[in-house]
């Protein structure tokens, strides 16, 4: 028989459990025999693999043929020389890669599921790779099902199975047994199954199978996650495979040159694979994605989880940040500050003295029992803050909830969600049942009955006035039951109610939240708040955090509601605080945004945030608070749900973006200069400048170290003084492409004029190759900011880029002055003085891009140090 067909008794004695959940004995025991709850899916790359890949450049294979080739032609001396070059490169790539594999497994380790189990009848969060059969699981709207359950308490619990059954429509769950025999999964109510969604309710369930056993492991015995490409690789892998034809052209006329000059075909062909190899950027698209991976390393240790590659890249381009308030904007540290009832409002000083009335002990009790609040393992409190507010306050002024609901047995609940604002709870009295219903005042005035004008108009104003203050206010209304209504549906429950007493409950802004939103209006984005609580206490938060000046607009969802399409359209970028707004409305404002070209993050935590999470350009969930659907939703973690951490993510986006950037127009410089050396030298009457391993030493020992250095490159003085990068601008955008050029051009008429100084003397070749390389060390000095002198930025402010230079510096000295090294790279040791010319002409193009930098500072002026 089929779980779904047995009595939950039944199912219990079977895996030998209970409702209180295993022991951890026999857990630990189960998980021997079950082994992890996780779908296998194709294992991240294997050191092999990452080791296979840095050969899977086509011209490095051709050049390897080449070369071993050319070694049965006598050469045997070069052959060796451009293999160990080759592997030196393929170890280089390699550790980059295996770093950046590492760090990726890193973060989805900390992205890991948990689910809400109890054993030994305590509750507790722990990941859900460790559950087994037999355990008991929690759970409520938002969660992700962690493993096939049969349920066996299902309050108004409903999920969405579409991964499963393609039913979109979520279903209501049961408890009892069913007696058909194979019904299909999407009508088995009484089971949960790993990976749906739970939408709505709340539930436990036990866990009947885990991992590979369940029914998301049958269908999938393998999940193949597809690495997505970021826009930037893209658009660098389409620009590579256009450069690599024009490179394996110009590497042609060079060869047919060369061969009409009369120089050997063997050399030559070597030459033109070398330069090919050297000029061609293949490499630019991992490159990305190792900058990006090790820089989501990087901001995870900054409380910000990337679960997308992709986002990293496009941080920098966000202009509107949309953020919800509570927790996010304010600390979600609620305490409840002022109390009315019975026509007054109390403080902590008179509270005592007026909750001494008995008529007022029910507004106590039902702060008491209308809520989800329970005591944890540390001693403390576990729910939302707002309850937990309530609930102290209650049990502050002698009303404990554990007394409460033995006086009053919970009967039924429907539990809280932001679309209505509202909760319920049902509890068994001597004669009948006692409705409690909390939430947003105004929707709780919509839903109440034979209350007088005035004292409607009473509890509007003093709800008008708390929010002001910048409280959030819950109301509480009550109505008494002969029986337990026939269906929980909160439409027809929640009606008829009386209004007992009004909570204000204080939650001061973050302190960081301000300074984040001054450094973005600086950095031309928009924050914006979207809030389920009322216009006026989100007003008052949004003016305390100098996100609108006092007195500035904030709309409610119900204006929204009532705008035309082009209106809502033309409104929503120019208003930055929404309140009591739908999460449907939330999507709305989303998709407005973007209609009007903006490039908008949006946080979320509910169940109902995922689509505009989904539809964002960046969807934030948040670690603490979130539910797993919002963080499944979502590009972006905070793991300490603090808004401030979001700019703090746009600015190392940024960077991480500049330093890419930067490492484009370091390569791509210098292999245009490469380029031309070789291409032109001829055209002066001059021989070839450089050989096989000389054109292959510049291009993977003197590009590659200080290459990968720019990527520990600080973020610039201006980043966040500048607007938003244009998500579609091209990489060379801001003069990089021009550089490229034209600093490649002088790059190669440099190493041309050495070669025209010094083509009488037998050390010529030396001259070339060293000023090649020392020019190379001045430009990467010179680029390490776009606008701001290396001198003003100190020379130390970037050590591994220092270390990487005097690496290759003393590299290429050992290439010149090593006695054994000398026949290999055909080099001659320079005297003093040869030298120091070198290291003169080699400045010139420092020298030029300094002044380049002081023609940009002249046009946009650096931000005035701080
Ligand atoms: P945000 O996180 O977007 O700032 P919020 O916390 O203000 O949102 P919601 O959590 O959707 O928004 O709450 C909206 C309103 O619902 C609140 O203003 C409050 O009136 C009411 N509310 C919030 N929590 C509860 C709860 N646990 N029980 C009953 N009502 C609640």
């Amino acid at each position: 028989m089929e779980y779904y067909q047995q009595p939950v008794a039944e199912v219990f004695r079977s895996l030998n459990s209970t409702e209180k959940g295993l022991t951890e004995a026999a857990a630990t025991q189960a998980q021997e025999q079950w082994g992890p709850n996780e779908i296998q899916s194709a294992k991240g790359k294997t050191v092999w693999g990452i080791l296979l890949n840095q050969f899977k450049d086509f011209m490095i294979l051709v050049l390897l043929v080449a070369a071993v080739i050319s070694g049965f032609m006598g050469e045997l001396v070069d052959t060796i020389a451009i293999v160990v070059i080759v592997l030196v490169n393929a170890v280089l790539g390699f550790v980059q890669e295996f770093r950046a594999e590492k760090a990726m497994q890193a973060l989805k380790q900390m992205a890991v599921a948990n689910a809400r189990i109890m054993r030994e009848g305590v509750v507790g969060t722990r990941p859900a790779v460790g559950l087994v059969p037999g355990d008991v699981v929690l759970l409520e709207a938002g969660d992700i099902v962690p493993a096939d359950l049969r349920l066996f308490e299902a309050n108004a619990l409903k999920a969405e199975e579409a991964s499963l059954t393609g039913e979109s429509a979520p279903v209501d769950k049961k408890t009892d047994a069913l007696t058909e025999e194979s019904l299909p999964l999407g009508d088995r109510a009484n089971m949960a199954y790993k990976s749906t969604l739970v939408t709505f309710g709340k539930g436990r369930g036990v866990v009947v199978a885990t991992g590979m056993n369940t029914e998301l492991g049958r269908i999938a015995t393998m999940l193949d996650e597809a690495e997505v490409a970021t826009p930037l690789q893209r658009r660098l892998s389409q620009l590579g495979k256009r450069l690599a034809l024009i490179v394996l052209i110009i590497c042609a006329i060079v060869f047919a040159f060369g061969l009409l000059r009369g120089e050997r075909p063997v050399l030559m062909l070597l030459t033109a694979i070398s330069l090919a190899v050297a000029a061609i950027p293949e490499a630019l698209p991992s490159l990305v994605s190792i900058t990006l991976a090790l820089g989501a390393r990087r901001m995870a240790g900054q409380k910000a989880l990337v679960r997308n590659l992709p986002a990293v890249e496009t941080l920098g381009s966000v202009t509107y940040i949309c953020s919800d308030k509570t927790g996010t904007l304010t600390e979600n540290r609620m305490t409840v500050e002022k109390v009315f009832a019975r026509g007054e409002i109390w403080n902590e000083q008179t509270w005592a003295e007026a909750f001494k009335d008995p008529d007022q002990q029910g507004l106590l009790q039902a702060m008491a029992l209308n809520n989800n609040v329970e005591p944890n393992k540390e001693g403390g409190l576990t729910g939302d803050p707002t309850e937990i507010a309530l609930y102290n306050l209650a049990s502050q002024l002698g009303v404990t909830r554990q007394q409460a609901l033995e006086q009053f047995p919970i009967s039924a609940e429907i539990p809280f969600d932001s679309d209505r604002k509202l909760m319920t709870t049902i509890h068994r009295t001597d004669d009948g049942y006692w409705l409690i219903t909390k939430g947003a005042v105004d929707v709780l005035l919509e839903r109440v009955s034979g209350i007088s004008d005035g004292d409607r108009e009473q509890y509007q104003q003093v709800n008008e006035q708390m929010s002001g203050d910048g409280l959030r206010v819950l109301g509480f209304a009550e109505k008494k039951l002969a029986q337990l209504p026939d269906r929980l549906d909160a439409d027809t429950v929640e009606q008829d109610l009386q209004l007992i007493g009004l909570a204000g409950i204080i939650d001061p802004p973050r302190e960081e939240a301000k300074a984040a939103i001054a450094e973005c209006r600086k950095a031309g984005i928009r924050p914006m708040m979207i809030t389920g609580d009322h216009p006026l206490t989100a007003r008052n938060i949004a003016e305390r955090l100098g996100m609108v000046e006092p007195g500035g607009r904030a709309l409610s969802g119900s204006e929204l509601s009532k705008m035309s399409e082009e209106e809502f359209a033309k409104t929503v970028p120019q208003v930055f605080v929404y309140a009591r707004v739908s999460p449907e409305q939330k999507l709305n404002i989303v998709k407005a945004l973007q209609a009007a070209g903006q490039f908008v993050a949006m946080t979320g935590d509910g169940v109902n945030d995922a689509p505009s999470l989904k539809r964002s350009d960046i969807g934030v969930a948040m670690g603490i608070t979130g539910t797993d659907v919002s963080k499944e939703a979502a590009d972006l973690i905070l793991l300490d749900d603090n808004f401030a951490t979001i700019v703090k993510a746009v600015r190392s986006g940024r960077r991480i973006y500049d330093n890419i950037r930067k490492f484009i127009k370091y390569a791509m410089t210098g292999n245009t200069g490469e380029i031309w050396v070789i291409f032109l030298a001829p055209f002066f009457g001059l021989p070839i400048p450089l050989l096989p391993v000389h054109i292959l030493w510049v291009n993977l020992v003197t590009d590659g170290l200080p290459g990968l250095a720019l990527a520990m490159e600080p973020a610039e003085k201006d980043i966040m003084n500048r607007p938003p990068r244009h998500p579609k601008e091209s990489v060379f955008a801001g003069g990089l492409g021009v550089h490229i050029i034209w600093v490649g051009l002088l790059l190669g008429f440099v190493s041309i004029f050495t070669q025209y100084l010094y083509i009488d003397s037998s050390k010529w070749q030396t001259m070339v190759f060293t000023v090649l390389c020392f020019s190379q060390m001045g430009h990467v000095f010179a680029i390490r900011s776009d606008r701001e002198s290396l001198f003003s930025q100190g020379i130390f402010s970037n050590k591994a880029l220092l270390g990487a230079v005097l690496l290759t510096l003393l590299l290429q000295l050992a290439v010149i002055y090593v006695p054994w090294l000398q026949p290999i790279f055909r080099t001659q040791a320079l005297t003093l003085s040869e030298l120091g010319i070198a290291v003169g002409l080699s400045s010139i193009v420092f020298i030029a891009v300094e002044i380049e930098k002081i023609l940009k500072r002249k046009k946009r002026p650096l931000p005035k140090a701080a």
